[in-house]
């Protein structure tokens, strides 16, 4: 999860997007999870074969080598519940993922399950490159359709025009929300009140304060050491103050709206009036992931998937609720997800879905999932039961459940086939982070390339 030491912050905020995405996409399910819970159900689902057929499917995902391994034993765990099945398994960088994809589908070898973020699901959905799973949701006792996020599994309802409403073409892989954790120890040393868990119970200015008491030259050089504040979420600032950065309903961009740049100019701010957050030439010598761990910042965004490496961290850490807009008494972040499709054309579709819906729901894969902290489960009961009074950190863990129920929105490619519009703003915002001009000016100027990249990638 560290960055690169030399970049620029406008581009940190861009890999920082990336990461949500990535990283929830590295969610490490656990291993052997047929064996515990879920032993003798072989029948389910209404397999289309007998157990004596033996059938070969394959499955195509990224991620670290670390859930490779992850993913490698769930594999043998379904494997053991359904014994005539073989899956090949294939894990691919990030990096390459969507080009080996798009190279598979247009060779007609696509894989018969294979993961997707938001804007290739709208794509591969619309171009029936992944099939309708209600049919077989019907059948799987292994899905309780209200015991499953409805914030998730919207991601992957498409109704043949829209998304977000009709049948399941996918099934969550995860759900990421992006929450803020802080350095408990720092707080606590320099005497500042704790953040509260619960939203509405802070504001941005409070934020600000408490961000400004822990911001320190500590040898008195004049250069700041500690900051109080790193990574304040963009997009969470603009939905907190009523904007966003497009209206999908009619495909026009928003970012030259006063709720969007006033939000924009506060977060800018933050470094360039305020200096509570690290300039670009700080995040060269070390990116603000870094700083955080090394206990240099005080308040940094993170998702669950970020856990196991801040459990040995050598501070105490836990997460608040994200300050609300004093304007609009609105907090608002990020929730991630990655799926799981299954190809049109596989010829075993009833095992792929099985593959799926055993990935996304088996009740002690998720719970390897979350003791490993990896992810919040998809499963609500578990995530409301055990995953909340789970003992370890974030304490706090609440605050998880509270921004997937109640104010995180999905990422903002979500709704995009083509997203080099979004990918142009994130490369051009440093003219805004940087101060060389305001969030006003730029976005106005901005705006039409945005509106021209987006028709062209969409409509
Ligand atoms: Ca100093």
């Amino acid at each position: 999860m560290k960055k690169g030491l030399s970049v620029k912050l406008g581009l940190v905020l861009l890999l920082c997007f990336g990461m949500l995405l990535s990283a929830c996409s590295s969610t490490k399910d656990g291993n052997g999870s047929a064996t515990k819970g879920n032993v003798g159900n072989k029948e389910d689902a209404g397999a289309t074969t007998t157990p004596q057929e033996q059938v070969k499917i394959s499955f195509m995902g990224h991620g670290s080598p670390q859930e490779k391994d992850i993913f490698t034993k769930l594999i043998k765990s379904y494997e053991t519940k359904y014994p005539n099945v073989k899956v090949e398994y294939t894990s691919v960088p990030p990096a390459e993922y969507n080009q080996k994809l798009s190279t598979l589908i247009a060779s007609g070898k696509t894989p018969d399950v294979f993961y997707v973020s938001g804007p290739q699901f709208y794509k591969y959905a619309e171009a029936g490159t992944i099939q309708n799973l209600q049919p077989f949701l019907e059948t799987t006792e292994l899905f309780q359709e209200g015991n499953v996020w409805k914030q998730a599994l919207d991601r992957y309802r498409y109704d043949g025009k829209q998304l977000g409403q009709g049948d399941l073409y996918g099934l969550p892989k995860d759900v990421g929300p992006w929450a803020m954790a802080y350095n408990k120890t720092m707080f606590e040393e320099a005497g500042v009140e704790l953040p509260p868990a619960e939203v509405g119970k802070w504001t941005w200015d409070n934020w600000l304060d408490a961000a400004k008491k822990l911001t320190k030259d500590e040898n008195g050089d004049g250069k700041i050491d500690i900051y109080g504040g790193a990574n304040f979420n963009l997009d969470g600032a603009v939905w907190a103050s009523g904007g966003d950065f497009i209206d999908y309903s009619t495909g026009t961009i928003t970012i030259d709206t006063p709720e969007f740049t006033n939000a924009m100019q506060w977060v800018a701010d933050l470094r360039l009036k305020h200096k509570v957050s690290p300039s670009p030439e700080d995040e060269k010598a070390m990116n603000s992931y870094s700083r955080f761990v090394a206990g240099k910042v005080g308040m940094f965004p993170m998702g669950p998937w970020d856990q196991p490496a801040f459990w040995d961290l050598p501070f105490e850490w836990d997460i608040a609720a994200w300050p609300v807009n004093p304007a609009t008494g609105k907090a608002g972040t990020w929730v991630g997800s990655m799926g799981y499709s299954v190809s049109s054309k596989s010829k075993h579709a009833q095992e792929a879905f099985n593959l799926a819906a055993f990935l996304a729901l088996d009740v002690e894969g998720q719970k390897q999932n979350y003791e490993l902290g990896q992810a919040v489960p998809n499963l609500i009961d578990m995530a409301k039961g055990e995953f909340v009074s789970y003992d370890k950190a974030p304490a706090n863990r609440q605050v998880f459940l509270d921004i997937i129920e109640d104010y995180g929105h999905p990422t903002v490619d979500f709704g995009s086939k083509d997203t080099k519009w979004l990918d142009t703003f994130r490369q051009e915002a440093g003219q805004v982070w940087d101060g060389k001009m305001t969030a006003a000016e730029w976005a106005k100027e901005l705006q039409p390339k945005l509106q021209e990249l987006y028709d062209k990638g969409n409509k």
